[in-house]
């Protein structure tokens, strides 16, 4: 045996200004529950419960077998990579961008998004985030030395940022302005008017908009979603980030892309020729497999995913909880149907209806008051959870 000292490993500022991870109680819980054979109905995760498609999964397998994918991939994508993307994006939203210059594949869009800020906070600087928000805008704002500054997402203003209400001195110290529409968790969506409108605000403020758009293609009754960087002035100041994870139900397959104001895009670049050596070959050519071949899949899993959307907020308004019907996104956002916060809530459905929910509060702190509930679960499963929901006391 060795015998030394514990060493105390004092961690570093910006790991301790992280946000706690407020789910710790509710994935302890869960874990209890399963462990006890409590048949859980799991409501909680945003993450597809769809195969990937065959032809997808046919292209990695081909390329699997070829040696030149064994080796370091292109730090910035390969370029047969970056022209698909391109030629998607045309098709999907009618705008041009460069492949060379204006669009960055990465290893899933979470890594460009978390590793962003490295490349335009300094010290003190501020992020305006939504709240509640997905993580990582958060997350990589205080790891790049940064302040994230809260923009409630509030139902009175249709879960859209009030751009007004942030007082000049933020406005005068933050760099970067998050939006997420389709949104992760209140599941809103935002028009080509809120759009102009953050162009305007960035334009104002000297502020870089970084859109996340991973649900663009998870949509329901005919309608489509629209990219920020559809509207005038967008390309001058904002980047747009895009995930192959939702689309084709390759969460595990780690690709996305950066694409939208070549600056931007180069900076970010950059930051990740310091940090990773770009995505496994075969996984590129995979997603280009994704971009290029049939789209029908989509269609067949938005219309799975609307059925089951159907059945949950029927199910939600006959036990009279508020929940609005989503245009787009796989959750559903609803108000907390007694006086409680969203943990206790959360905590309440699982133990008396084997139910997991993902409390409200652990996306920020305007998020308390409700829950999110996913669609990735079948039909029956969403019915059977309805029936175990009106037993609760
Ligand atoms: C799922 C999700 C992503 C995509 O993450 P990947 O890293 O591409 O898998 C990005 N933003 C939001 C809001 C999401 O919910």
């Amino acid at each position: 045996m060795l015998y030394y000292k514990a060493m105390e490993f004092k961690t570093a500022k910006r790991l301790r200004e992280l946000p706690p991870y407020l789910f710790l109680e509710i994935d302890k819980a869960k874990r209890q529950a399963r462990a006890e054979g409590r048949d859980i109905i799991d409501l909680g995760v945003g993450d597809p419960d769809q195969p990937t498609p065959k032809n997808i999964i046919e292209r990695l397998y081909q390329a699997a077998q070829d040696p030149s994918t064994h080796r370091y991939a292109f730090d910035q994508g390969m370029p047969l990579l970056r022209q698909a993307i391109s030629k998607w994006y045309k098709n999907r939203f009618g705008v041009r961008v460069d492949p060379e210059s204006e669009v960055l594949p990465l290893i899933g869009s979470k890594e460009g998004i978390a590793h962003f800020p490295l490349a335009f906070i300094e010290p003190g600087d501020y992020s305006l985030v939504p709240d509640p928000c997905y993580p990582p805008y958060k997350g990589g704002t205080i790891l790049a030395g940064g302040k994230p500054y809260p923009m409630p997402l509030l139902e009175a203003n249709a879960f859209l940022p009030d751009l007004k209400k942030i007082p000049p001195s933020i406005r005068r110290k933050a760099k970067l302005i998050y939006i997420n529409y389709p949104n992760n968790p209140t599941a809103r969506t935002a028009e080509k008017n809120f759009y102009l409108e953050v162009v305007n605000f960035a334009r104002k403020n000297r502020l870089i908009v970084i859109s996340d758009l991973a649900y663009s293609e998870i949509s329901y009754d005919g309608y489509r979603p629209p990219s920020f960087l559809e509207v005038d002035g967008a390309m001058e100041v904002g980047i747009e980030f895009h995930s192959l994870s939702k689309t084709y139900n390759m969460t595990g397959w780690r690709i996305g892309w950066a694409c939208g104001n070549p600056k931007l895009v180069s900076a970010l670049a950059k930051v990740k020729s310091n940090i990773d050596s770009g995505i496994f070959s075969a996984i590129q050519l995979a997603g280009v497999e994704a971009l290029n071949g049939p789209q029908e899949q989509i269609k067949n899993m938005c219309s799975i995913y609307q059925e089951r959307r159907d059945a949950l907020i029927s199910g939600i308004h006959s036990i009279g909880w508020q929940a609005e019907l989503p245009k787009a996104t796989f959750y559903i956002w609803i108000k907390i149907p007694r006086k409680t916060d969203s943990i206790k809530f959360s905590r309440l459905v699982l133990d008396k209806a084997d139910i997991v929910v993902t409390p409200g509060v652990g996306f920020g702190k305007y998020g308390e008051g409700y829950i999110r509930m996913a669609l990735t679960v079948p039909r029956e499963k969403i019915n059977e959870a309805i029936k175990r929901l009106k037993k609760i006391p």
